[in-house]
């Protein structure tokens, strides 16, 4: 039997992406090496920079290239106003929308403890320091409308009831079951609009 080590090697890091089977791993290494020498190190190369230049805002938790996000750096922002995601990705396609002027707040997950996440991942204690530092009057909840995030919506309404604040919740124009990194500005202008008080 052919032993193919590198390629071997290759489809098992590929298939430790998320949803990346071993069926597609194998698909894109072969790809990859049908792919000129050139591309293979534009891509390897960016993986690289990636890596060393781009990290998580120490406040909010975004992506950013410095230690503090350009969003938190911002004093024309509504620093009195936090919108709560479970990702980075969900600030990039909120804040893509341009619609939303305040500050974020990246949970880096959601609570699901079917999957081993309880709530000490996350970073509900540094949200709760910011609404206290920053005098917030409103978090504004944007996890994702599944079973999920709906656990951690209701998580985060429970540990912010003593605040005396707004606490509301994104509507879900935004169809239950429709994520935040499928939505259209549209869909966000209509969900943040039409937010609902849990409080
Ligand atoms: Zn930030």
């Amino acid at each position: 039997m052919i032993k193919l080590a590198d390629f071997e090697r290759c489809v098992f890091e590929l298939s430790k992406l998320p949803g990346i089977g071993k069926k597609t791993a194998t698909r894109l290494a072969l790809h990859l090496l049908k792919m000129t020498n050139k591309d293979v190190e534009s891509l390897v190369n960016s993986i690289n920079k990636l890596k060393t230049n781009i990290k998580f805002c120490k406040e909010c938790g975004s992506l950013t290239d410095k230690d503090i996000c350009y969003v938190c750096l911002d004093e024309g922002r509504d620093r009195k106003t936090i919108c709560v995601v479970e990702e980075a990705k969900d600030v990039i396609i909120i804040e893509n929308s341009g619609i939303y002027k305040g500050l974020y707040h990246v949970l880096g997950g959601r609570i699901a403890p079917l999957d081993g996440i309880t709530p000490d991942m996350l970073s509900f204690e540094k949200l709760l320091n910011r609404v206290g530092d920053l005098g917030v009057t409103e978090v504004i909840i944007a996890t994702n409308p599944d079973v999920d995030g709906e656990t951690t919506a209701y998580y985060l309404k429970k540990l912010l009831a003593d605040y005396d604040i707004r606490i509301t919740r994104i509507a879900s124009g935004l169809a239950v079951g429709t994520h935040i990194e499928y939505s259209d500005e549209f869909a966000i202008l209509k969900a943040l609009e039409n937010r609902v008080e849990l409080k």
